[in-house]
């Protein structure tokens, strides 16, 4: 038998959801394979759903109603759609860019279904364990506005370091099918933002570097003409002073730039960025603090605390002041798969921790967890 959670019942003899792939009757529950709904014709994949964890019975009883799953959309590097900024917190598919164009895409059954789960206020199909909303409560509303406001592109996962946190070795696409077919996400993308005629923001950078990325850097080069579109940038900012040049106009619509080093010595720096030169995170440190001056963005350091480098969390406020960042975002490590016993690498519960928690919380640019959470 096959069950379903498309539909709020728990009715055992509901016989009114048949699939395409094997007709039987439905009832509430879990699939684990992507059956197309004969009615709503809703196709949700629930492997993601089921490796998340994500228990899609919950009702979270939010009265206001989460944005995203009606202003963003995220495309991962095989095409894939998601409502939310981040896959794992919604990993639901609504569609796929290699398959259909991105408006087809966004008038998804799937899309609207996400869009249900969070103006129902059950909030079904997100994960409360990892979203940084849900687990701070600070759900914001959305206001009806029905364009869209950002795409997140996570289509390159090349980048020039390997980070012990994000990849067991490096990874950098630059000939074949592969690239040709990243090119082509860039490629749709831009065809929608051609005729796309409110601001839009397109975030590049949450899987690899923007500036070692070969796919990335066309995407830059191809759609900085546009009118409507500005940019935010994630990086570990080892390429900006060299890549200035060759992206100079995308930088004239950078809305923030967010550099995340992880380190505040150069110990601790170069073990945690693979590959990466405290000397040259330095200079180019100083040479976005004069960018900043020129583009006017928002310049956000970001330290992903661990084990090894929690100690070294208020030193990341100082070093944020001496570059001028306008904040320093602290985020707990999490599990991307690359170690053995990822246990070891948390954060441990302890005072000393706690105490250096507390000294991080009264520096006037500390954006970290404890603070969200307590919010
Ligand atoms: S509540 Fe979180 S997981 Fe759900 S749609 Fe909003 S941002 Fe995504
Ligand atoms: S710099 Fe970022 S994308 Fe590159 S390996 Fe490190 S964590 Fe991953």
């Amino acid at each position: 038998m096959i069950v379903c959670d498309c539909r709020p019942t728990t009715a055992p003899d509901c016989t009114t959801y048949l699939f395409k792939k094997q007709p039987a009757i439905v009832m509430f529950g879990k699939i684990n394979a992507p059956y197309q709904c004969a009615v709503n014709r809703c196709m949700i994949n629930h492997r993601l759903l089921d490796h998340y964890q994500i228990d899609t019975s919950k009702d979270l009883g939010i009265k206001d109603i989460c944005p995203r799953p009606y202003d963003t959309v995220l495309i991962d590097s095989m095409g894939s759609c998601f409502a939310c900024e981040c896959t794992s917190w919604l990993p639901v598919s609504i569609g796929n860019l290699h398959r259909q164009d991105l408006d087809t895409i966004l008038q998804s059954p799937v899309r609207r279904k996400m869009q249900q789960s969070v103006s129902d206020g059950t909030y079904r199909y997100c994960n409360n364990r990892q979203c940084t909303y849900l687990l701070a409560n600070r759900v914001y509303n959305w206001h009806g506005e029905h364009a869209l406001k950002e795409i997140r592109l996570a289509t390159d996962n090349s980048c020039n370091l390997s980070c012990p946190s994000c990849r067991t070795k490096k990874i950098f696409i630059k000939s074949g099918k592969m690239l040709r077919m990243r090119h082509t996400l860039s490629d749709r993308v831009v065809q929608y933002l051609e005729h796309h005629r409110s601001p839009i923001k397109v975030h590049i950078g949450s899987d690899g570097d923007p500036f070692a990325s070969l796919i990335y850097r066309r995407f830059m080069r191809i759609s900085q003409h546009l009118p409507h579109l500005s940019y935010s940038i994630q990086t570990n900012g080892l390429l900006c002073k060299q890549m200035y040049p060759r992206v100079r106009s995308m930088f004239e619509k950078l809305r923030t730039l967010n550099v995340s080093i992880d380190g505040a010595s150069q110990h601790t720096y170069e073990s945690l960025r693979r590959g990466g030169s405290w000397q040259k995170i330095m200079d180019n440190l100083r040479f976005i603090k004069e960018l900043k001056q020129v583009h006017e963005f928002e310049f956000k350091l970001h330290m992903v605390v661990q084990k090894s480098n929690w100690h070294e969390m208020l030193k990341m406020c100082e070093l944020g002041d001496s570059v001028d960042a306008d904040q320093v975002v602290l985020n707990r490590i999490e599990d991307w798969q690359t170690y053995n016993n990822f246990n070891e690498q948390k954060v441990p519960e302890n005072n000393e921790v706690q105490r250096m928690l507390e000294q991080v919380d009264s520096h006037h640019l500390s954006q970290f967890w404890a603070k969200t959470n307590a919010t």
